[in-house]
């Protein structure tokens, strides 16, 4: 199967250069030629499979210049036992009989990121490999926390790659920055630099532009590429877990074959929820993508009135993983909804770029609406919801899956929709104590790595490993940059 960009259809590769590639020459998203479907027994085929063997049948119909033993190879290394504490790897928890909460939190770093992460090195690896390509792949990450050491976590010790990653040094958590600073691995640097979230991704852009550092890194023998939601190799990954959770609905007797679900999306870069939209025209009956956001809204506006306006005030808020204007993998939801339409695509986004602003056609705001709900919240509704989950379920949940939670309340309020519903839960509560505590008010907050046990003597659920074993890990790196010495850094690193 051939990849295409958005902006260019007859701009066409194979899917081992999209992945090594990540974006499209032109600066478009790199898709699908063609969506594959499920055959008509295909969900029943995949039921009695494992996490592991459900992924591999889903990858290999997008894949063909990859084995099914070599997805299989990759798939056992990166869901594995040693990776995910519980053997389900993505588990579907019933919290009523229309209300399903899909729990992609249980990777090494407590993240939904770790689904695609863990699965994305493996496949850049291979890439290289099928492309010919002679040197060594350098990841350059700028995280505002999830994404850092998510990657960091994936490209550990993986074969032809290197990975360094710079955070703000005040813009993250201290459970994050000891997660980023434990780091093990012998590929692995971090760096904090002095800045906010944008100074570090500056810095980074600026990295990746500097053709004096491409030309002595290249004589080195590394070249830089990026581990950005944009990248197929991503998305992928995430398509199976929603086709894994319809699978588990089947086996469980929740839903009969052809029985529609709706899945609530608590949604950033809209790379989540965009997968479930593939999963969707793969065959699995999904009726509404409820698309969550927080204060950070231009996502509910624009679903609701087919105007993408990002000229708006950034807000800062408790579930900072969604705190984004610019939503990137739109682009490839609206090269679907314009029936392809490249140079419809191109307009919207050269638009995008210089106005901050477009507005789709009347064919695409229809296909908005037959395909997606949407809805917002502030911190306050927020906590609210971690509150009256735990209240009323024993269920505890993040700040990101809890929009979800509130704005599906507020989704079946308005519409009278009961068809049963899909939340998808994208952090592990401990990765936000300050604020899952609050929630449920504790107001004298204990230091450092001491409130992962304060939330969990509040709670009585277990701290996840990998955040427990911070306590005694070795600290590893703590350098800090000015943003106009990031370059020297790179050199230091890559020697
Ligand atoms: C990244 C992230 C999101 C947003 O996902 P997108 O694919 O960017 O829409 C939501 N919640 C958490 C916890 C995340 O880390």
């Amino acid at each position: 199967m051939q990849y295409v960009s958005t902006r260019n259809k007859n701009q066409k590769c194979s899917a081992a250069q999209a992945i090594a590639q990540g974006l499209a020459l032109d600066g478009g998203l790199l898709t699908p030629e063609v969506l594959p479907k499920l055959s008509p027994n295909g969900l029943k085929t995949m039921t009695d499979m494992s996490y592991q063997q459900r992924a591999v049948f889903v990858m290999g119909s997008y894949l063909d210049d990859f084995t099914a033993s070599e997805l299989s190879a990759y798939a056992t290394r990166a869901y594995g036992p040693d990776k995910f504490d519980t053997k389900a790897v993505a588990p579907v928890r019933q919290l009523d009989d229309k209300t399903y909460c899909l729990e992609l939190w249980h990777g090494p770093t407590c993240a939904f990121k770790d689904m695609a992460l863990q699965m994305l090195p493996h496949l850049l690896s291979a890439s290289l490999s099928k492309n010919e390509e002679q040197k060594t792949v350098c990841i350059l990450v700028a995280t505002s926390g999830d994404t850092g050491k998510a990657a960091l976590e994936g490209f550990k010790d993986v074969d032809r790659t290197r990975i360094l990653v710079f955070y703000p040094k005040d813009g993250v958590s201290d459970i994050q920055q000891l997660q980023m600073q434990t780091q093990e691995g012998e590929n692995v640097g971090v760096c904090a630099v002095v800045g906010n979230f944008d100074d570090a991704q500056t810095g980074v852009k600026r990295l990746f532009s500097d053709a004096a550092l491409r030309d002595t890194l290249a004589g080195r023998g590394y070249f830089f590429s990026s581990a950005n939601s944009i990248n197929w190799g991503r998305i992928l990954p995430q398509i199976v877990y929603y086709i894994s959770a319809y699978c588990d609905l089947l086996k469980e007797g929740k839903v009969q074959k052809g029985d529609p679900i709706n899945v609530c999306v608590p949604t950033g870069n809209f790379g989540n929820i965009l997968s479930a939209y593939y999963a969707k025209q793969m065959g699995v009956p999904i009726h509404k993508l409820i698309c969550a956001s927080n204060q950070n809204n231009v996502l509910t506006d624009f679903i609701k009135t087919g105007v993408y306006d990002r000229n708006r005030p950034f807000y800062n808020t408790m579930s900072p993983s969604m705190d984004i204007l610019i939503s990137s993998n739109l682009e490839r939801m609206l090269f679907e909804f314009t029936e392809r339409d490249d140079v419809a695509v191109k307009e919207y986004m050269s638009a995008l770029a210089t106005e901050g602003r477009y507005e789709v056609s009347e064919k695409v705001k229809k296909q908005l609406d037959k395909n997606f709900a949407a809805g917002c919240c502030g911190d306050a509704e927020t906590q609210a919801m971690i509150a009256k989950i735990w209240k009323e379920k024993n269920y505890l949940i993040d700040t990101h899956t809890a929009v979800a939670f509130h704005v599906l309340e507020e989704y079946r309020r308005e519409t009278g929709d009961d068809t049963p519903t899909v939340v998808v839960s994208t952090a592990s509560p401990f990765k936000f104590c300050d604020n899952v505590l609050g929630a449920l008010g504790v107001t004298d907050l204990a230091a450092g790595t001491d409130i992962l046990d304060q939330l969990s003597k509040v709670t009585g659920e277990p701290v996840p490993a990998p955040l427990a074993n911070l306590k005694g890990k070795e600290i590893r790196f703590q350098q800090v940059t000015e943003k106009e010495n990031m370059s020297d850094r790179v050199l230091e690193m890559l020697q």
